[in-house]
């Protein structure tokens, strides 16, 4: 049943360990595209603006002409045949078309004249009198443009739809072949001059850094550029020289400005900069919940499991202290029995059954105080009395009461003391019960090699106190469990000593509630050594160098009260 719900507790946990990296995975996955939408719809957007920039230039040349495409071009066809000038509908526009800027003049050649072939006049706005005038002084813009128009014109396979055609000669002129639909013929080229230094310098280097000019903000960089020279005419940051490598993007005016592409980098925009910040801040919070939720997780596991080894541990201890009660007491019953009933009348026999029911009894009693303090370490009720005092005379008396005992049981004795040793703050029962039960211990889990070592020096601020054995060791997995309550080191040695793995813990707990510290240094096969230190007392007029025996005992005498501590 137990193993079922061990499985099944994997499982779980395998379960919840992969739903949750698939879930990460899923939102990772799904910020990244998110933020990859993000990246194309900033450049489609970028894009759409510089396609903006070329259509607003477009509409500004065609400005003065709105609405041309509705005027009757036979009537103004024929009111410029009777008059020389054309009617006030169209001579509204050519007077708009005058007063801008980006045009210099107007030039009208109507059809047949033979202008720009021989020295024959063309026809000019006059700004002043508001009328066409013929004037000889044209420059050759003027009839590359009027060239070029009727030569496109002439090419237009499709019959004429609109009431006049317009055409760019790059970016000197612009043409307007005026329809007379009616007829289905040309009456005459309207050229206007374009005003190179307006047109560059004013207009488009103007619009163009209102527009991008600040690419932190806009993401992108323009150049102007003029292919046919291979030169950049203006760009939108002047600080950032043109670089072919740079380019992502190039656009060229629909229609007009031919020798000229509009050539773009783009930059990190703020939307770009903004998402890329929520990524990362999204990805640091995911991997901070991922971290949190897998750690509680692990936690939750790892505990669940040392609880169950400690029940474990707790029902067999339960099982083995009630046989270890239960053998003395029938051995006591049993030779109580024999003498109350007067069967036993040797004085040899008398003697034997009185020392089996005393050692049985010392037995009982050595359970039940380690029972008690392991009671009394839980409940926090451990009382110990600390007072200054001498290691080298506390082990000595340790070993005037135990030396045989251990000679006895066949083990050599390796004593090493420091006569000077400064004085400690220990309760002298817990070190009795500290030195006996690291002893108890060295002797249980020896086995061929009978060696103990018992060395007591100081150390920089502290007393150290080492037992050593030569005997089985402990393995590398169990040295941190060693010290808990009822842990035993699976092996067969332990199965066969006596012990219930309380000795250590209610060792450690007597160490720390002195003060000191336990560590212990083991190798499987190789031996133990357990290295127990406690801090030198410090008199603070002696420079922390200890104290004497004097000095100690003024201390003993602040401090020799019962400490309850836990
Ligand atoms: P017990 O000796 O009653 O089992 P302890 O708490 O004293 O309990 O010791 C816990 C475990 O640590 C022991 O079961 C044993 O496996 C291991 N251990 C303790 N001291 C030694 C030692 N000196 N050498 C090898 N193993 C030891």
């Amino acid at each position: 049943m137990l193993k079922k719900y061990l499985s099944l507790r994997w499982v779980l946990l395998g379960t919840a360990i992969v739903t949750i990296l698939g879930l990460t995975a899923m939102n990772v996955f799904s910020l990244f595209r998110l933020h990859q939408t993000t990246i194309e719809s900033d450049l489609e957007n970028k894009k759409l603006q510089v396609s903006e920039f070329t259509d607003k230039v477009h509409h500004r040349f065609f400005n003065p002409y709105w609405g041309i495409d509705k005027l009757d071009m036979d009537h103004t066809q024929r009111v410029f045949e009777q008059t020389g000038q054309f009617p006030p509908a169209f001579q509204r526009h050519i007077e708009q078309a005058a007063a801008d800027s980006i045009f210099t003049d107007i030039y009208f050649k109507p059809h047949g004249c033979r202008a720009c072939q021989n020295e024959t006049s063309l026809l000019r706005f006059d700004q002043l009198d508001r009328k066409f005038k013929p004037t000889t002084e044209y420059s050759e813009f003027v009839c590359d443009g009027m060239g070029i128009a009727r030569t496109r014109m002439k090419v237009l396979i499709d019959e004429y739809r609109f009431n006049y055609k317009s055409i760019f000669d790059t970016h000197y002129s612009m043409t307007l072949a005026l329809i007379n639909l009616s007829e289905q013929e040309i009456f005459g080229y309207l050229t206007m001059l374009i005003d190179q230094d307006y047109l560059v310098n004013e207009y488009l280097h103007k619009e163009l850094v209102r527009r991008f000019g600040n690419p932190d903000s806009s993401g992108v960089v323009v150049w102007l550029r003029d292919w046919t020279k291979d030169e950049t005419v203006i760009s939108s940051d002047h600080a950032r020289t043109f670089d072919e490598d740079k380019v992502q993007y190039k656009q060229r005016f629909p229609d007009f400005f031919d020798n000229w592409t509009l050539k773009v980098a783009f930059t990190e925009s703020p939307t770009i900069a903004a998402s890329k910040a929520s990524l990362f801040k999204n990805f640091a919070v995911l991997g901070g919940a991922v971290v949190i939720l897998l750690g509680a997780i692990g936690f939750i596991f790892v505990t669940a499991q040392k609880e169950r080894a400690l029940a474990e541990r707790q029902a067999g201890f339960l099982a083995n202290v009630t046989h270890e009660l239960k053998t003395p007491l029938a051995v006591m019953q049993a030779a109580g029995e024999n003498l109350a009933d007067g069967r036993v009348d040797n004085k040899e026999r008398l003697q034997s059954y009185g020392r089996h029911i005393h050692s049985e009894a010392l037995r009982l009693k050595r359970m039940i105080e380690k029972l008690l303090d392991v009671a009394k370490a839980d409940a926090g009720q451990s009382i110990i009395e600390p007072k200054p005092v001498d290691l080298n005379r506390l082990v000595q008396r340790y070993l005037d009461n135990h030396e045989p005992y251990i000679n006895n049981k066949g083990f050599t004795l390796d004593i090493s003391m420091d006569e000077s040793l400064p004085p400690v703050m220990v309760d002298e029962d817990s070190f009795n019960t500290i030195i006996g039960n690291l002893v108890e211990n060295a002797i249980k889990y020896s086995e061929d090699e009978k060696y103990i070592g018992i060395q007591l020096q100081k150390k920089h601020t502290q007393v150290r106190l080492e037992i050593e054995d030569h005997g089985v060791g402990i393995p590398r997995s169990a040295i941190k469990h060693i010290f808990e309550k009822f842990y035993r080191v699976e092996d067969s040695l332990t199965a066969q000593s006596k012990g219930h793995g309380l000795g250590l813990s209610i060792v450690k707990n007597l160490v720390e509630l002195n003060g000191g510290t336990i560590q212990v240094d083991s190798v499987k096969g190789n031996g133990s050594t357990f290295i127990v230190e406690f801090p030198i007392l410090v008199d603070p007029g002696n420079n922390g160098k200890g104290t004497t025996d004097e000095q100690s005992q003024q201390h003993i005498n602040q401090q020799d009260k019962p400490q309850y501590v836990g």
